[in-house]
């Protein structure tokens, strides 16, 4: 069996016209744009160009951006004047802070201090216990990427048996709440690294979310045939041979699984491409309840 390639890069343009039709009708209603505030703290590499990516994706949808770009010196009260400065402006409506900070451990207080209206990464408790009573709130973009994907990609979830591998706070573990509720229906298995014999549960899913930050960490002999198998993890690996002088990898043994799966998705070019979309698609919602328009 060869693998049918789940396209992010492909839904996700598609979805992005989408986006930018809707949010074009939006403006000619309320007579702005919507607007997404960015914090980076820091010259993280990585980070510059996360935010990079996601700020030259809101302009193609016509989405306005606002970056404060602070020193990495600013640290907590810095951090927390700037989120504040966005949850007052008017012209605001959605609120992200790129993570990691210099300083990881004052995260959670910042997190906190963004307004739970604007919090379109969905990390804030209030929105988490949200997800978690399946009640409407902001999900966090790489979950939200992976569902809209697999639904688009048309793999049955009703009643599908999923293992998600990473029970982090941004991708695993609300992505196991997003999956598992109502409407959705899968039945999912949360594992980690202290999970005994992670094969015995792999090897048993219809759908493998591996979400872990290690290349390798599933292999083709971890899958049943014809499972689906979805790549969240990205690496970044030595490559002396690119200009870079690395290139990405995902999680997964890519090419022994993707003989074995019946649908991979890629890295590059699969859920990373997805999870800017759905920040722009939870940009636009977060504008729309601000005018109480709902969807
Ligand atoms: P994290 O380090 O916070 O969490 C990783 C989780 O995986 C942990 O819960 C850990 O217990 C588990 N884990 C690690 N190795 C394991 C193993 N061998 N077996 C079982 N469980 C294992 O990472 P994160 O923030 O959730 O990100 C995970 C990966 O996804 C990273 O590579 C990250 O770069 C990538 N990521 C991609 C996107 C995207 O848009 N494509 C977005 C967010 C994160």
């Amino acid at each position: 069996m060869s693998a049918r390639i789940l396209d992010g890069k492909a839904l996700a343009a598609g979805l992005r016209a989408e986006i930018a039709a809707e949010v074009a009708a939006w403006q000619d209603k309320s007579g702005r744009a919507p607007g997404l505030g960015v914090v980076l703290a820091g010259d993280n590499p990585a980070s510059r160009s996360y935010v990079t990516g996601k700020e030259k994706a809101c302009a193609a949808a016509g989405i306005l951006s606002r970056e404060i770009h602070l020193p990495a010196a600013a640290g907590r009260a810095g951090i927390l004047t700037a989120v504040q400065a966005l949850n007052a402006d008017e012209t605001i409506d959605a609120v992200l802070v790129q993570l990691p900070l210099p300083d990881p451990a004052i995260e959670r207080d910042i997190i906190e201090a963004i307004d739970p209206a604007k919090d379109v990464d969905g990390f804030h408790p209030l929105n988490i216990g949200r997800l978690v009573l399946g009640q409407t709130t902001f999900v966090p973009c790489t979950p939200l990427g992976v569902l809209e994907m697999l639904r688009r990609s048309e793999v049955p979830l009703a009643g599908a048996a999923v293992v998600v591998i990473g029970r982090s706070q941004i991708v695993g573990r609300p992505l196991s709440f997003l999956l598992s509720q109502k409407g959705v229906d899968a039945t999912v298995t949360l594992c980690h690294t202290r999970t005994f014999d992670l094969a015995r549960f792999t090897r048993t899913a219809d759908i493998v979310v591996v979400a872990a930050g290690r290349p390798g960490t599933l292999t083709a002999d971890m899958i049943r045939p014809g499972a689906v198998v979805v790549d969240v993890g990205v690496n970044r690996v030595p490559d002396p041979a690119r200009p870079a002088g690395y290139r990405l990898v995902g999680d997964v043994d890519f090419e022994a699984v993707a003989a074995k799966a019946s649908a991979i998705t890629p890295v590059p070019g699969g859920v990373g491409p997805m999870t800017v979309t759905m920040l722009l698609r939870n940009t636009l919602d977060a504008a729309r309840r601000r005018e109480g328009g709902g969807r």
